[in-house]
């Protein structure tokens, strides 16, 4: 039987009643945009992060943008980031006639080499946005570091695969200026649909991050700035409070199946994203390095496991940022881009399914 890539139904029949539950009390409340089930996620997610403020939005995309909106990012200006990540992260950069400044990746985490940010930065830089790829943070205090060093240029941790991660004992999104998360469906805290989430510690930046989630309002039909309908529906909300009280096992099962899986991979010798010592990951995907991908993808397949690739084409290699960047300066990404792999991976995985991936790949 093909074992599925990540099993968001055993994650609903694990939690059926109290998801419907949650569910019907909104129905029957009636207050489908910013009910009180929005203001009591935000609270968890607050005491969760250990971020002061928490704003829930319509998607991990919107997030970013909004935080860029936030901070002022205006044409001209400069954002450092990682080509080597979902399309949304650069793209709100460019929505808001910015330049993203792609610099290259490390090539066993995969996330941005703090190491080459610093030569990138000029008085035009204006944010730093670093990806915690696959569900690790990247190395977020030599980021700050630089960052604080030309001015406090603020620092928007892409969350969107972290959620519940830490790094050096702090969680996730809770890491730098602002942290942006995602509750797409697979992600590892996912709704029902779209939804998101900004963190800041910053009292004035969340002020403004409210008010541009409803129009720029800052009282009913007074708008101080132009903003977005940037919401989470209540329902979203309510779903994704029913999966909160099991998030801290998910968590753990991830951790452990990640840890199993490196274990049993080290010993076959077969290259993988590595995790450093200092934070630990929620695997958003366990991806391994693969020497010949199409060889390998179509062995699992004839082992019925499904396989995925995060990412095959760097950003700066897309017909819509190529211009920003040539392949030949971040020759990491292109590497990597080219070998990634990424295997099943859900709290629910059983030990006899993860004996079959492992062997699938050994074979
Ligand atoms: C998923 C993802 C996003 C976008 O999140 P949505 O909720 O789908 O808009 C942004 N950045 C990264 C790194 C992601 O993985």
């Amino acid at each position: 039987m093909s074992i599925p890539f990540i099993d968001l139904k055993a994650q609903y029949q694990a939690l059926k009643p109290q998801i419907q539950e949650r569910i019907n009390r909104v129905l029957e409340h009636g207050q489908y945009i910013m009910g009180p089930e929005v203001k009591e996620l935000e609270d968890k997610l607050v005491a969760y992060t250990g971020a002061k403020h928490c704003i829930t939005v319509a998607s991990g995309t919107e997030a970013l943008l909004m935080s860029l909106m936030a901070l002022g990012i205006k044409p001209g200006d400069e954002v450092i980031t990682t080509p080597f990540t979902f399309a949304a992260t650069a793209e709100v950069i460019v929505l808001l006639g910015a330049k993203p400044v792609f610099v290259d990746i490390e090539p066993d985490t995969c996330n941005i080499n703090a190491s080459l940010i610093e030569a990138k930065v000029t008085e035009r830089t204006k944010a730093i946005m670093p990806v915690s790829l696959y569900g690790q943070p990247a190395d977020m205090d030599e980021i700050n570091a630089i960052a604080k060093k030309y001015g406090d240029i603020p620092v928007i941790e892409d969350a969107a695969q972290s959620f519940g991660a830490t790094y050096k004992g702090k969680k996730s999104c809770n890491l730098s200026t602002i942290g942006c998360t995602s509750f797409f469906p697979s992600k590892p805290l996912g709704c029902y649909g779209d939804g998101g989430a900004i963190f800041t510690s910053d009292d004035a930046l969340a002020q403004v991050l409210r008010e541009i989630r409803v129009h720029g309002q800052s009282a009913r039909y007074v708008h101080t700035r132009v903003g977005v309908g940037g919401r989470m529906d209540t329902l979203q909300c309510a779903i994704v409070l029913a999966k909160l009280e099991r998030f801290e096992w998910e968590v753990a099962q991830r951790i452990a199946i990640g840890e199993r899986y490196n274990q049993l991979l080290d010993q076959k010798a077969i290259q993988r994203v590595q995790q450093r010592g200092d934070r630990t990951s929620v695997f958003a995907q366990y991806t391994v390095i693969a020497k010949n991908r199409t060889e390998l993808q179509q062995r699992l397949a004839q082992c019925d496991v499904p396989t995925a690739v995060h990412y095959p084409i760097p950003l700066n290699e897309q017909p819509a940022y190529q211009h920003l960047c040539c392949p030949e300066c971040t020759p990491v990404a292109s590497m990597v881009a080219n070998g990634v792999m990424s295997v099943p991976m859900s709290a629910e995985l059983s030990q006899s399914q993860q004996d079959r991936i492992v062997e699938a790949l050994r074979s």
